[in-house]
């Protein structure tokens, strides 16, 4: 049986899930907290004096976070890094999102973004969060206001059986016509005219007429929670990937100061391919590292020598064997919930693990005092990708891919389980600990 007293940081893991409903949110809560640490926050279009043991965090498209530690050895020393993602699988809310339909009802319209599990989404109580971009004298810098409802405000309904009684015999579903939440009732249509943007322009208390743009999306409004009878089980939104994003912060926060330098690097956008300025398919973290290599005096040699001595665990989370599906997985390397940090390996290198990297990571669980267990594709599955071989494209990192096990991947609830974010903020603690 699990003690609870062993789960230190759960109760913080589920106030910051429900703190980073959306990625601009989660990104705003890593900033606060390192702030609370005295992490000091660079201008990527300022010049950078950076001091060995310095603190500092940057911050890309308000939706990207990037802090570091400096070592205090040479510029040439290298890198610890742990990366991660900010967004999840849902629903972005379009441009002229208001719909007057049948019943006197208001919906808006929206786009799916990523490769969210669509029908977890029904009858659920939805809030609206994100980024309002608001006029400023300066038409090329206008001000960005985050913005989060809090309260249940729309819900996606179902259509009652009823209507449909093969309903539970497999269902496709339209993105455009089966998807779309209701906010209101309505008296009239002319109601519908800037409904949304009233209301954000009221939360904001701003003029409506100052709203240039927003990057809105939906998220469930219902909190973070352990279940099993043992609270085995932490049931959340979004623990894809925002518990790796979790730990490799309070790793980074918690552990001691470093000969290398200690990187946390989230980026936004790994769910649709990262192919953004503050995705892993930018240079964005190749920038970063060799400023900061320069900004401790060293050269193009010593950052070269700086990627070749540095390591980096490429953290995002796993399929755990499911219960009722144990034939999806690998017939000898299916991780469990429970059995600790999840290495996975893929033979067409979808991930950056190799044996060598492997090899390093699983020292690194030993010293920590935690299990840890591959993750390998089922041969008749594709599987996915992640950061990892990504990052490895833009700087030739040595690294391993690894993560939680997780269930139900891009539900709007998935479940892991709960002492094993503990063994890998062990792991990740340690790993930092250089
Ligand atoms: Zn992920």
């Amino acid at each position: 049986m699990q003690k609870p007293e062993a789960l230190l940081h759960i109760d913080d893991l589920m106030s910051f899930m429900d703190a980073s409903p959306v990625n601009f949110l989660a990104v705003e809560t890593i900033r606060r907290r390192l702030e609370n640490a005295d992490f000091e926050r660079l201008d990527q279009s300022e010049a950078w004096h950076i001091e060995p043991g310095g603190k500092y965090y940057v911050t890309k498209n308000d939706s990207a976070i990037f802090a570091f530690v400096a070592g205090n050895g040479m510029p040439y020393d290298g890198f610890r890094i742990i990366s991660a993602h900010s967004d999840s699988p849902g629903f972005r809310i379009k441009p002229a999102c208001e719909i007057a339909a049948a019943g006197k009802v208001l919906k808006l319209n929206t786009e799916v973004y990523g490769g969210p599990i669509l029908y977890t989404w029904f009858d659920r109580p939805l809030s609206i969060a994100g980024r309002v971009i608001v006029r400023s004298n300066d038409p090329l810098h206008p001000e960005r206001h985050l913005v989060k409802f809090g309260r249940p405000l729309l819900t996606i309904p179902h259509l009652a059986i009823h209507f449909n009684r093969a309903v539970n015999d497999g269902n496709p579903l339209s993105k455009q016509k089966d998807m779309l939440p209701v906010i209101a009732l309505i008296n009239d249509t002319a109601e519908c005219n800037d409904y949304l943007l009233d209301m954000v322009a009221d939360q904001l208390g701003i003029d409506k007429s100052d709203i240039l743009d927003f990057d809105l999306s939906l998220y469930d409004t219902t909190p973070a929670c352990l279940v099993g009878s043992n609270d085995e089980f932490i049931t959340s939104g979004r623990l894809d990937d925002l518990s790796m994003a979790y730990s490799a912060m309070t790793a980074l926060l918690e552990s001691a100061e470093c000969q290398m330098t200690k990187v946390m690097a989230i980026f936004d956008n790994e769910e649709t391919g990262s192919g953004t300025k503050q995705g892993a398919a930018s240079p964005e973290l190749d920038y970063l590292l060799r400023r900061i290599c320069a900004c401790l005096g060293g050269n193009d040699e010593d950052y070269m020598r700086a990627v070749s001595n540095s390591f980096m665990v490429s953290a995002d989370n796993a399929h755990g064997i499911h219960p009722n599906y144990p034939e999806k997985q690998d017939p000898t390397n299916h991780p469990r919930l429970g059995g600790g940090p999840v290495i996975k390996i893929n033979a067409n290198c979808k991930y950056m693990t190799d044996a060598d990297s492997a090899a390093v990571f699983r020292v690194i669980c030993q010293q920590a005092g935690v299990p840890c267990q591959y993750f390998v594709n089922h041969s008749d599955v594709a599987g996915g990708s992640t950061l990892g071989n990504i990052l490895t494209t833009q700087i030739p990192l040595r690294g391993v891919d690894m993560g939680a096990a997780l269930w139900a991947m891009h539900s709007v609830r998935e479940t892991a389980s709960a002492i094993d974010h503990e063994y890998i903020i062990a792991a990740f603690t340690e790993f930092f600990n250089c």
